[in-house]
């Protein structure tokens, strides 16, 4: 039986012919998938070859901004929602708010409760 560490279903195999008439299996980590942003689908500008990202640091590896999971418009697209409902709830001030639910699912948990009982 193989060694157990080479058994995993996420190591890729392949079987190779040597030069001296061998045939050979060979073991080597998958590529991974590339990254996408949570909100648009649009491909992420970071690293996502696992067997390269291991080497890397983490300020590599990932945005240091909030919303490392969304693309930059997104996350722009969130922060304004959240002032817009500040606005809208804190300071009572009369701006045409209309809930997003596909901004509110990056947002904590009971966040428009907790925005909309402070009026
Ligand atoms: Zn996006």
């Amino acid at each position: 039986m193989v060694n157990r560490q080479l058994r995993s279903t996420t190591i890729k195999r392949l079987i190779r012919k040597t030069p001296g008439g061998k045939v050979v299996t060979i073991y080597k980590p998958k590529k991974t998938g590339k990254h996408i942003c949570g909100r648009c689908g649009q491909v992420l500008n970071m690293p996502y070859d696992q067997r390269k990202v291991r080497k890397l640091s983490k300020s590599e590896k990932i945005p240091s901004r909030p919303y490392p999971m969304l693309c930059s418009k997104c996350a722009e697209e969130v922060e304004r929602y959240k002032a817009m409902a500040d606005v809208t709830f804190k300071f009572k001030f009369d701006a045409n708010f209309k809930r997003d639910l596909t901004i509110e699912k990056f947002l904590q948990k009971g966040w428009f409760k907790k925005i909309s009982a402070s009026k």
